[in-house]
């Protein structure tokens, strides 16, 4: 690839702007650099090129913000406000997104890598859509009332009921394969359920969370109610989980770290949620729909450079359609065009940073060792940018690292199905329950494997389609909870059983 001049110059005005600013961290109302005064760099991973200094909070830093997020719910205006003021806030939020979506779209293009294209199309709109869902939640938790005997008082009536609160301060921990989506998953039921919020964005992509912050004092929240410390997951991060004010973790991120920081918030009893990595197998039967099915699968892998959580990146093929699907979804790889996300013709952009291009291409290297082959990609490309070539890899085996592990990167391993009473045990070989797709057009087969797979989501005739309205977490070490739906509420709120003699 030819050397990519610096993409500042492809900066619509209001992005440009926002980029040229000092960055500080939103800490109980204010702008505040690190109280140590560090920072850290946020590059541009098409070319390498600094794009601007961060504020690199530590452990001083988030015990500020947890101190306000702690003022911020227990007294103030917040306690206050009634749930439809809740509701208008998260709306004004939402609007006020949709109304900078262009800025927003370049912002995330600039800092993460992916094209622009699906920064405004999909992150952007799908942060608005899950921030007016999760409005709309604000006025409808409820709690039970119950019938209870009293055994230990025989004779005597009660009334019981069980109430659901907000469970306090709680901190935000986030990755950067979608940073200003996963900003609004998080931030929305906090604040829908009247929470409060320190939020760390990931060292990687920090801009688009700190131009929500401006948004988020805009609209009006009081001060406190939601704090974001940039900084390292080592420092700030470690200390989010460790600080005694804050009364719930919610992670998303890899499956490492969540498993330490279940661990370590376990300390002070903190309650957790944990989104974390997947293995997600992309199943295609010989009567699918090839049409969508072909095209379906090399999305399911190549979006967002395969840097989805739940990428379809072990597909599996009936045998007899096997080579037809695998050659399809190589043409796909072929056809995609490469290269910096703010080219708007941009379909595949670098990977997140020098770091994650290492850590892909160590594995497809280890692939290739292992003895699979790559029938089309398997290379980095230009020396500048993170950029990687779609991969599909065949001739794999189960134990082969390339299957095992997830890559989070555009690499595919594709596996024939020989029988398909293997497909459970296939698609369930992984410590990892996501996501999974199914492509078939034949229901009581669907209907058969779908309690088989054990995954947290499982798509039929599509895949990575999410919505607000469903719950998504995994089974095994893919996590704890289930954000998103009704399920999200339970995450945000403490259950409390009220007794009255009467
Ligand atoms: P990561 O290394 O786990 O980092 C995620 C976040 O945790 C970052 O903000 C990171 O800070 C912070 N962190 C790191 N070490 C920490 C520690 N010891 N204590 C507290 N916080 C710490 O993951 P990543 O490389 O950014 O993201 C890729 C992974 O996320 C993949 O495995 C992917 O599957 C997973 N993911 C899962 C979902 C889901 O919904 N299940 C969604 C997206 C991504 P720094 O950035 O400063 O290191
Ligand atoms: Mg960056």
């Amino acid at each position: 690839m030819d050397a990519i001049a610096d993409q500042k110059a492809r900066l619509g005005k209001a992005a440009a702007d926002f980029i040229a600013k000092p960055k500080k961290m939103l800490i109980d109302g204010e702008w505040v650099a690190a109280a140590g005064g560090k920072t850290f760099a946020t590059v541009d991973p098409a070319t390498g090129l600094t794009i601007t200094q961060i504020a690199e909070g530590d452990a001083t830093d988030v015990d500020r913000a947890a101190r306000a997020a702690r003022r911020a719910f227990e007294s103030g205006d917040w306690p206050k406000l009634k749930p439809r003021d809740r509701e208008r806030l998260l709306n004004k939020l939402a609007d006020a997104i949709e109304a900078n979506a262009q800025e927003f779209a370049e912002i995330e293009a600039l800092d993460n890598g992916k094209p622009v294209f699906f920064a405004r199309h999909a992150d952007v709109n799908i942060a608005v859509d899950f921030l007016r869902y999760m409005a709309g939640w604000a006025t409808k938790v409820e709690g039970t009332t119950l019938n209870i005997s009293g055994a230990m008082a025989p004779g005597a009536d009660f009334h019981a009921y069980v109430s659901r609160e907000p469970i306090g301060v709680v901190g935000q921990i986030i990755p950067w394969n979608f940073p200003l989506v996963m900003a609004a998953w998080k931030i929305g039921p906090a604040l829908a359920t009247g929470c409060t919020v320190v939020l760390k964005p990931a060292e990687q992509t920090p801009l688009t969370a700190l131009r929500l912050g401006e948004l988020i004092m805009e609209v009006g929240y009081p001060k406190g109610v939601v704090n974001i410390v940039t900084g390292f997951g080592e420092t700030a991060g470690a200390a989010l989980v460790e600080h005694p004010e804050v009364d719930k973790i919610a992670f998303t991120g890899s499956t490492p770290v969540g498993k330490l920081i279940g661990m370590n918030a376990m300390k002070t009893m903190k309650r957790v949620s944990l989104e974390l990595g997947g293995k997600s197998p992309a199943i295609v039967m010989a009567d699918a729909n090839m049409e969508a099915a072909i095209p379906g699968a090399a999305m399911a892998i190549f979006f967002n450079q395969g840097q989805v959580c739940t990428a379809g990146s072990r597909l599996f093929v009936e045998r007899k359609v096997f080579d037809q699907v695998v050659e399809g979804v190589a043409k796909v790889a072929q056809s995609m065009k490469i290269g910096p996300g703010l080219d708007p013709s941009s379909q595949l952009g670098p990977v997140v940073s020098s770091e994650q291009k290492e850590r892909v291409m160590s594995l497809i290297q280890a692939g290739y060792a292992e003895g699979a082959r790559a029938i089309t990609g398997g290379k980095a490309l230009g020396d500048q940018g993170c950029f990687i070539e779609p991969t599909v890899f065949v001739d794999v085996k189960p134990d082969m690292k390339v299957v095992r592990e997830e890559i989070f990167g555009p690499v595919v391993v594709a596996q024939a199905i020989d029988d398909i009473n293997d497909i459970p045990a296939m698609a369930n070989d992984t410590i990892y329950g996501l996501g999974a797709s199914i492509w078939s057009n034949n229901l009581s087969f669907v209907h058969r494997m779908v309690p088989k797979i054990k995954a947290g989501t499982v798509w039929v005739n599509c895949h990575n389609m999410l919505d607000p309205a469903m719950p998504f977490g995994g089974y095994k070490q893919s996590g704890l909870g289930r954000e998103m739906g009704r399920a999200v509420i339970d995450l945000y709120t403490e259950s409390k059983s009220v007794c009255i003699a009467i």
